[in-house]
């Protein structure tokens, strides 16, 4: 199908950006965003961030950068099949990581752990901080100003009190609507991208093996098909065989389970599409239950594995290490940071100067936030 679906978000009809602008030449609102986003700093930097294995690991290794890739080509292929719009797509599943710490959700949890007492830390908002705040290329705004439609696809989810400090972009989980579909399908594309990938990076590594794979039917399904069919395949390239057909058969089962559940609904605009009571992008029964089986195997043999535990644990080290030196001393940030941090304690006292911090923190590569921690904790090496 490359008729686009009546349902879809339309640029033409976008609830706008923060501060006007002029409209593009030649390209559509939601291309312009794409275009915003691969050319900010906090994308480039995502090339230097933890998925699950830390960057200087292996060069095999999913990066934050990789992935993001990964679930764009993955959503925009749905996208296209089902008449949805592709840039919007490609633009939210290029931006919904750039708020994520260094370390990985190690990072993400020891941040949050430090602002406790501060409002708290979370990924899916900082990366909407990035974006409408935190980059600083244009000279009319601050942060890229992209559409309400992106923005809303970056903010994924969200705890009703941080949703009321949002805004419009907050007012679906105080109203209880939905995203666009647009939205509902690159955040399930996140999920089939690192189910995915992290099954392969987690066989690379040794810490996962095949044979415990063999208790995950959505894999062990797909194994025995493609031993039936290459009986003498090895390797890492039997390991592709059966992640590709995985792959595969999750996005299929999404196009035809959404396309089901978007027919029955009767939506015929996007505004129905908000109405509804639940999202419409969405797996089949089956698949679903598969799918929670090996999330949760990759939660308790992977993410938890001892060996991650310990990478976790030295992360978690670095964050909190670097955050409290910075809250007894904020001389210790860059000069545009300090310049934050005096800006936003004048306004909200020493929650303010945690924020920025926190800011600070979350856009640090991993081997930044190493070397940050060498030069101020390790006094034998250089300052
Ligand atoms: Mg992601």
């Amino acid at each position: 199908m490359s008729t686009i679906a009546s349902y879809a978000a339309d640029p033409a009809n976008t609830q706008g950006r923060r501060y006007t602008e002029p409209a593009p030449q030649y390209r559509s609102e939601f291309q312009r965003d794409r275009d915003r986003i691969i050319h900010s700093k906090a994308f480039r930097r995502l090339e230097y961030k933890t998925q699950v294995f830390v960057n200087h690991e292996g060069d095999l290794y999913r990066t934050r950068l990789t992935h993001s890739l990964e679930v764009a080509q993955i959503a925009r292929s749905v996208a296209r099949s089902m008449g949805l719009n592709e840039d919007l797509t490609e633009a939210i599943a290029l931006s919904h990581d750039l708020g994520h710490t260094p370390f990985g959700h190690a990072g993400q949890d020891e941040l949050n752990d430090c602002m406790k007492a501060f409002g708290g830390f979370e990924h899916n908002i900082q990366s909407l901080r990035v974006v409408d705040w935190l980059e600083d290329s244009y000279a009319d705004f601050p942060g890229i100003n992209l559409t309400f439609e992106t923005r809303e696809g970056i903010l994924k989810h969200c705890a009703v009190k941080q949703a009321r400090l949002l805004g419009e972009v907050g007012e679906r989980f105080l109203n209880k609507t939905q995203p666009s579909l647009e939205a509902q399908l690159t955040n399930l594309a996140d999920e089939i991208a690192y189910n995915n990938h992290d099954i392969e990076d987690g066989l690379r590594s040794g810490l996962i093996t095949l044979e415990q794979l063999q208790d995950v039917p959505v894999f062990a399904l797909e194994y025995r098909q493609v031993m039936r069919k290459y009986p003498d395949l090895q390797g890492r390239r039997l390991i592709r065989e059966i992640l590709r057909r995985m792959i595969g058969h999750m996005v299929i089962d999404l196009i035809e389970s959404s396309q089901v559940a978007i027919t029955a609904s009767g939506v015929q605009t996007l505004d129905e599409v908000r109405a509804q009571p639940v999202a419409l992008m969405r797996y089949g029964d089956d698949m679903r239950a598969r799918k929670n089986v090996l999330k949760k195997f990759l939660r308790e043999n992977l993410y938890f594995h001892p060996t991650v535990y310990r990478m976790t644990w030295r992360a978690r080290k670095v964050v909190r290490s670097l955050f409290e030196a910075y809250m007894q001393d904020v001389r210790l940030l860059t000069p545009k940071y300090q310049a934050f941090a005096r800006r936003y304690e004048a306004d909200e006292g020493e929650a303010g100067r945690a924020r920025a911090i926190a800011d600070f923190i979350a856009g640090m590569t991993d081997r930044y936030a190493i070397r940050e921690y060498g030069q101020l904790f390790d006094l034998s090496g250089p300052g």
